[in-house]
């Protein structure tokens, strides 16, 4: 029933913008790094993924990320991910915002991606500014703790947002413009607590849109939500997809 009413209110409320947290990859094997078994309550968020960190001992920095980075890249998309790319491949969804960089977005389908925090799909040389695909930086992984850039020899850092770190402002700008002409904003699998993408349900309820969430769990706005389906992203979108 729930399914068949989310269905309902993307179809009134368009244009519909998704935004994605954790909870729709942990389908796919990748754990929330900040739930309370996560990695960040075993690895020190400030030793292991702050940009201080990482200056100051990038080989630390790596023997952490470097068994992440394989994980990720052999994870692979679920159900949830492929009802996403369905429902903006038949004119329902406008663009996803996400908080992951998995990339299962954009390998399930999904045009329109906007990665607030980064993704792994590249890698750039503090030194000389250099720039390496997923896909060099696992080839250098393969013989070495962690990757020199060919160029200089320094660390590669990946393109992932660190703690300390500003968001990519472009990212952040459009995620803003997504949500301010958003008439429903359907969060997916995001607790809404990591600032500033926890405060786009506020923009889309201040310029008059309305907030629908999918999450295991609850979050700040529960309550201002007109739709709220504590359930797997997993079942619940596949079901939204077969309701349209
Ligand atoms: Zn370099």
């Amino acid at each position: 029933m729930s399914a068949v009413e989310l269905a309902a209110l993307i179809r009134d409320r368009q244009p519909c913008v998704v935004l994605t947290g954790a909870g729709v990859s942990t389908e796919s094997g990748i754990p929330d790094f900040r739930s309370p078994s996560g990695l960040w309550a075993t690895f020190d968020p400030l030793e292991y993924g702050s940009i201080e960190a990482f200056h100051a001992d990038p080989l630390k920095v790596w023997s952490f990320y470097k068994p992440r980075v394989a994980m990720l890249t052999e994870a692979e998309p679920n159900p949830a991910h492929v009802a996403l790319a369905e429902l903006e491949r038949r004119g329902f969804v406008e663009a996803v915002v996400t908080q992951n960089i998995d990339l299962l977005h954009e390998r399930a389908g999904s045009k329109e991606v906007v990665e607030v925090h980064g993704s792994i799909r590249t890698a750039t040389c503090p030194g000389c500014g250099a720039r390496y695909q997923v896909e060099q930086v696992l080839a250098l992984l393969a013989n070495a703790d962690a990757p020199g850039c060919p160029a200089c020899g320094a660390i590669l850092k990946p393109d992932v947002v660190f703690f300390g770190e500003l968001l990519p402002p472009e990212a952040i700008e459009r995620a803003y413009q997504l949500a301010h002409r958003a008439r429903l904003l359907l969060v997916v699998g995001s607790a809404l607590e990591v600032y500033p993408v926890a405060g786009l349900p506020e923009e889309t309820l201040a310029a008059g849109g309305a907030l629908a969430i999918v999450n295991r769990g609850r979050t700040p706005y529960d309550g201002r939500a007109v739709l709220r389906i504590d359930g797997s992203a997993g079942e619940v979108l596949p079901a939204v997809v077969a309701a349209l």
